[in-house]
């Protein structure tokens, strides 16, 4: 596989762009090596600048979940855009999407759109303070909530993979009022809520992490989590950026409501963007209301709810229907097996874990149940693997921190291709 082309982009990129790349987890800093250059993707697959062709199990961390330059969507897309791209006032496809939003999460009743992941967590984090006049945000150490500067604390893969536990640049000001914890850790929640239950204006949590690897919550964790913060006068946050639309038509808390807990902020990004910049926050409106310009909480956008974004996230959610989803958790299973199957048949140790259609291997023997965890894994081996899977032509996430991404493009010869080059890979990665 010649890798020239992409070689030669990333040295110019590196001359004008930190690192080469825009976004830190594309650098493969984790796996070593030199990222490949996408130039086009169609379904299942993508192409490199040099014409390789891969099955794309990245899907841009998520949102390409009916697979890359969907008819529908491209449809869509052009057909508005030829409208022009922005206006800067209010436009019908962002008040379609939010009632489309409303429709498939009962407990929803406001949506308000932001550009970026990070944006939707940052405005939420500040909701929670203005609502209940309290400082404290507890979050989980190894659960990823962007980059905004009271999260970036014990923040999940990207953090994680280029071993920065913390970022500097963030003063102690702005994480004082962050409380960290780790993830599936019930005793230490509750006596975290003992002691300061009063001051504490938040709970964040990923529906179910995925930026460490995926760790499902213990049974009755997101319970735990909301009673006490209910309990308490605190709010909890959902952060269903990646998880959101992708588990089930509504997200994670959707397809496990009948537990009884029920979040006060829902955020959501990737999917509901369909490849474009969009994320959202959500909630009753009581809460929801706080921000301007019904209530005093400042929250604003230039492109914010654009329409060709949400034109796009309204495409995609119409092709996520339930045979869709029925689809990606098979698909999720067979790639799943598969590679479990072929790095058992090396003898390579791994713990494979799924929530949803969601699913990572850690490259340990034991059950993973949060970060603490999550490191002692071999990640060398694991780099070993994925090179060997790049060319063989499977593009997987860089990292052995990250979730793999199926998408409703993929085919049964697509699986075939996966597990073979798993069984190669395998051998690989086990003879080092
Ligand atoms: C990706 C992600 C974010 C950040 O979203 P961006 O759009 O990258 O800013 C926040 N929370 C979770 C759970 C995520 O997976």
């Amino acid at each position: 596989m010649s890798t020239e082309k992409s070689l030669e982009w990333h040295e110019r990129a590196k001359r004008v762009i930190p690192g080469g790349v825009s976004s830190p987890v594309r650098a493969f800093s984790a796996v070593g090596g030199t990222p490949r250059y996408m130039v086009k993707g169609a379904g299942s697959h993508v192409w490199d600048v040099d014409g390789n062709q891969y099955i794309d199990l990245v899907g841009s961390w998520g949102p390409m979940i009916v697979g890359h330059a969907h008819p529908e969507v491209i449809k869509a897309v052009l057909e508005t855009s030829r409208d022009s791209s922005s206006f800067g006032a209010p436009s019908p496809h962002e008040v379609e999407l939010a009632e489309e939003i409303c429709n498939r999460i009962s407990v929803i009743e406001k949506v308000r759109f932001v550009s970026s992941g990070t944006e939707a967590v940052m405005t939420a984090v500040r909701l929670s303070r203005a609502s209940t006049s309290r400082d404290l945000i507890v979050k989980f150490i190894g659960c990823y909530h962007g980059h905004s500067d009271a999260l970036l604390v014990q923040a999940g893969s990207g953090v994680i993979t280029l071993g920065l536990p913390n970022s500097p640049g963030v003063t102690q000001g702005q994480t004082q009022d962050t409380i960290t914890l780790q993830y599936n850790d019930a005793e230490g929640l509750k006596s975290l809520f003992a002691e300061r239950g009063s001051d504490i204006a938040a709970v964040i949590t990923e529906a179910t992490p995925a930026n460490m690897g995926v760790v499902p919550p213990l049974p009755g964790f997101n319970k735990l989590i909301a009673d006490l913060c209910h309990s308490n006068g605190a709010l909890m946050i959902l952060d269903e950026v990646m998880t959101g639309f992708r588990i089930s038509r509504g997200g994670w808390w959707e397809s496990t409501e009948p537990e009884g807990w029920v979040p006060d902020i829902f955020t959501f990004g990737k999917v509901i963007g369909g490849g474009y910049p969009l994320a959202a926050l959500a909630g009753k409106a009581n809460i929801m209301d706080l921000l301007a310009p019904l209530g005093s909480v400042y929250q604003a956008g230039t492109l914010s709810g654009n329409p060709v974004a949400t034109t796009a996230g309204l495409a995609t959610l119409n092709l996520c229907d339930d045979a869709l989803y029925a689809k990606l958790d098979q698909r999720a299973n067979e790639v799943g097996k598969g590679i479990s199957g072929a790095l058992t048949e090396s003898g390579i140790e791994h713990s494979y874990q799924s929530a949803g259609n969601l699913f990572s291997f850690f490259f340990t023997p034991h059950f993973v149940n949060n970060y603490e965890e999550a490191k002692g894994q071999d990640s060398k081996k694991f780099a070993k693997f994925f090179h060997s899977m790049l060319n063989q032509g499977v593009s997987l996430p860089p990292s052995a921190f990250e979730a793999w991404f199926v998408n409703g493009a993929m085919s049964d010869l697509d699986i075939e291709k996966i597990i073979s080059a798993a069984v190669i890979s395998a051998k690989v990665a086990a003879s080092s």
